[in-house]
């Protein structure tokens, strides 16, 4: 069977390499996103370009969005010059972006009315994960929608768990993200105090890794980003996760669950935001405590 059109909107540190990785698995791709230099990195791959969202609904079966934020899901999926505008009856729509679950929610009882159909899907990884095609996604909506077009998540992703009913990946994908932002200032402050104290932070880093304090985020973040100082290379932006902590906040408020954590995690990534570090990768949170402490986090790894 022919594989199917795909229309991808947003090609950021994460929408570029899946649409490439989608590229790659041989789907016929028409591009989106505001910023001309991915269009033209596709373009350069195969890929045909559109205008706007609804022109790159068009002609296609499956639409693809990963954007920032709810108002961005919104404003293509929704408004003038829209996804919804463009798409066809029948077609499918699949939103990879972290946002809130009600949005979700929205979207998929508007694309309804249109005769789309609409799975929210969004993922975990990073954008290592995204090059590699290795994402976590977690599926809110119809299973046997996903089943259908389980190849195409197959081409970007590698653990593909469906969660529950529309807005219910989202609501997993918040949790997650909970447990990366305190995780970050955890780690943030640990190896501050170690080198504060005088260890070497290569020395903290090894037996860390070989004990209890270990995690996922230690090992993805200690060597690449903090050791290096490189904190504005392709990653996970500040803004990007101090938004999604501010998603489990605002769900929280009206389920009257107290996040003590998450609000402490919350205010942290703020204050980034407030001293300019918003578009730096969320490894950049160290920098605020680094100059508090006085020290510097920085080493080499063998
Ligand atoms: P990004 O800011 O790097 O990319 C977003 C892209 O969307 C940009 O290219 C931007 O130009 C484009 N865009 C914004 N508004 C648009 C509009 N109205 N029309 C067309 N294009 C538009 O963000 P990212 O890091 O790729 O993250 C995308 C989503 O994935 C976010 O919701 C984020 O929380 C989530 N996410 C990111 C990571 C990560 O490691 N970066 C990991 C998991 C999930």
């Amino acid at each position: 069977m022919a594989k199917k059109k795909i229309g991808f909107i947003g090609l950021g540190a994460m929408g570029k390499p899946m649409a490439k990785n989608l590229i790659k698995a041989g789907y016929d791709l028409t591009v989106h996103d505001l910023n001309p230099q991915p269009v033209e990195e596709l373009l350069s791959l195969g890929a045909k370009k559109a205008k706007t969202p609804a022109e790159t609904a068009k002609g296609v079966e499956v639409i693809i969005t990963i954007l920032p934020a709810d108002d961005e899901v919104k404003a293509v999926a929704l408004g003038p010059g829209g996804v919804l505008e463009g798409a066809r009856k029948g077609s499918v729509f699949f939103d990879m972006s972290s946002i809130a679950p009600h949005t979700s929610k929205y979207v998929a009882a508007e694309a309804q009315k249109r005769g789309v159909k609409f799975l929210d899907a969004p993922v975990s990884g990073g954008t290592i994960g995204a090059e590699k095609a290795t994402l976590t996604i977690m599926v809110g909506g119809d299973k046997a929608l996903l089943d259908e077009h389980m190849e195409i998540f197959q081409a970007v992703g590698k653990t593909i768990y469906h969660v529950g009913n529309v807005g219910m990946g989202e609501t997993v994908k918040m949790v997650n993200q909970m447990l990366v932002g305190i995780n970050l200032v955890g780690i943030a402050e640990a190896f501050v105090m170690g080198t504060k104290l005088g260890v070497a932070p290569e020395v903290l880093y090894k037996v860390i890794r070989a004990s209890s304090g270990n995690s996922f985020l230690i090992d993805h973040r200690v060597p690449d980003y903090i050791f290096s100082g490189n904190f504005t290379q392709p990653g996970f932006a500040i803004d990007l996760l101090r938004k999604d902590l501010g998603l489990a906040l605002e769900s929280a408020r009206s389920i009257k669950v107290p996040l003590f954590m998450t609000g402490q995690a919350y205010q942290y990534y703020t204050r980034a935001t407030a001293e300019g570090l918003g578009k730096k990768d969320m490894s950049a949170i160290i920098e605020l405590l680094e100059k508090t402490a006085g020290v510097e986090v920085r080493g080499k790894v063998e």
